[in-house]
């Protein structure tokens, strides 16, 4: 059977079932608090052999939910969701999300709760700010300390570079969000055509983001990298600024270099060239303006300026690993879990992000990335996704009853073979059940 944790006990449901041997502390994968923190198995008397009549005996209550009433939490596996058009779509909850979020909180016929995570590309707001919009939608409180959005990896390298600039989302929020990463000296579009509005001809600043925007002068100011954070609000002049700066002598505005190969880094928090949004059509999204800028820096250096162009989020397997760390530390601080896990469900709807970067992790991690692919998205009925997933649903809610029941049968059929000796993959783990 699948190995469980009381949620809000350290005793474990499955104390004396030969079947669930204490999972061993992967230092890799458990960090910060994870590493010291007592395991909920720590203090469980010794585990004793148990029948296989005793296995099935177990496994009727749990498929009944008659123990009780009590949620216990599954410790092989977890999920983790990407948001816009899996949970939310034009800001309004996707109908089954609410109802897989139920089911994740124990609501099903296992009584099991399952630890989730989101990983959205989206960004522009601050973490806290996103998961209160994200609570609203769905319902139900979602922390921080379970939600990544596109910039949030960004935050590792405030200290690297001094004076940047930012770009992308709804005033000065993007500012706010990089400075509450540590970022000390931030710059946006904003401040360089307050400084002179010659740089952007058909760009007017509203009275409010005249006001907000920062006087300097950028006589000596460097920038020494370009983050964009979120979608351009006015991509005309921010492409513009971009590429003035990709063509400056090292970041220096007002300056033209003459080999075009000393521009500041840029990096963008993903690639997606389209998202789903509250139109039928897929709108366009930031990896569109990634390509605009690239065509345009090209086609005005003659093919020959180098641009440095980086990206986080999916598909990017550096995300995915964050997002393994975040998950470690959720597991532990939410649930008092500590160990290695089997399996990382992650539901997208996008191939190109989603499904790619979780097929991607999967080849570089020892765990197994398993990626579902809904259809209440980009990815839409009758098309052949660009990457192939490794179980296609309609919904979320879909997504969240298919893992759940190929644990409890993988785990089932493991339990079994144990508890008779057997060992050597099974034939369950090689079922059809997946495409
Ligand atoms: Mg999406």
């Amino acid at each position: 059977m699948a190995e469980l944790r009381s949620h809000r006990e350290s005793t474990s449901f499955f104390e004396g079932a030969p079947s669930l041997p204490e999972v061993a502390v992967d230092p890799v994968k458990t960090v910060n608090s994870a590493a010291t923190a007592p395991s909920p198995s720590q203090s469980m008397s010794k585990p004793h052999r148990c029948s296989f009549a005793d296995l099935q005996t177990i496994a009727s209550q749990i498929a009944k939910g008659s123990h009780g009433g009590d949620k216990h939490v599954a410790d092989s596996f977890v999920y983790a969701f990407d948001i816009d058009g899996v949970l939310v779509r034009g800001g309004k909850p996707i109908p089954e999300a609410i109802e897989a979020m139920r089911v994740l909180d124990g609501d099903n016929e296992y009584n099991i709760v399952v630890p989730h995570i989101f990983l959205t590309n989206g960004g522009g707001k601050t973490e806290e700010e996103r998961c209160r919009d994200l609570s609203r939608q769905l319902g139900r409180e979602i922390k921080t300390g379970q939600f990544i959005c596109g910039h949030t990896p960004m935050r590792e390298m405030a200290e690297r570079y001094k004076t940047v600039l930012v770009v992308g989302g709804e005033g000065e929020k993007c500012r706010h969000v990089a400075e509450g990463y540590g970022f000390k000296d931030v710059v946006t579009p904003g401040d360089i055509i307050k400084h002179n509005e010659a740089v952007a001809p058909f760009r007017k600043l509203t009275a409010e983001e005249y006001a907000n925007s920062r006087r300097r002068s950028f006589s000596r100011d460097v920038i020494d990298a370009i983050f964009v954070f979120a979608d351009s609000r006015d991509w005309a002049s921010d492409i513009q600024i971009m590429v003035d700066l990709a063509m400056s002598q090292g970041g220096r505005i007002g300056t033209l270099s003459t080999t075009f190969d000393e521009g500041p880094p840029i990096y963008f928090s993903h690639n997606d060239v389209v998202w789903s949004a509250a139109h039928e059509q897929v709108r366009l999204g930031m990896g569109a303006l990634r390509r605009m800028f690239e065509v345009i820096f090209s086609d005005l250096t003659g093919g020959k300026g180098k641009a440095r162009i980086h990206a986080f989020g999916k598909p990017q397997v550096s995300t995915f690993e964050f997002a393994s760390r975040l998950m470690s530390d959720w597991r532990t601080t939410e649930h008092g879990l500590v160990g290695s896990l089997k399996t990382v469900y992650f539901v997208g709807d996008t191939p190109e992000s989603d499904i790619r970067g979780t097929n991607a992790v999967n080849e570089a991690s020892d765990d197994d990335w398993y990626s579902i692919l809904v259809k209440t998205g980009v990815y839409q009925e009758g098309n052949t996704p660009t990457y192939e997933p490794r179980v296609t649903v309609d919904t979320v809610l879909d997504a969240v009853k298919h893992g759940i029941k190929r644990e409890m049968e993988r785990n089932e059929s493991g339990g079994r073979r144990k508890a008779l000796g057997l060992s050597g993959p099974s034939l369950e783990d090689s079922s059809a059940i997946d495409s």
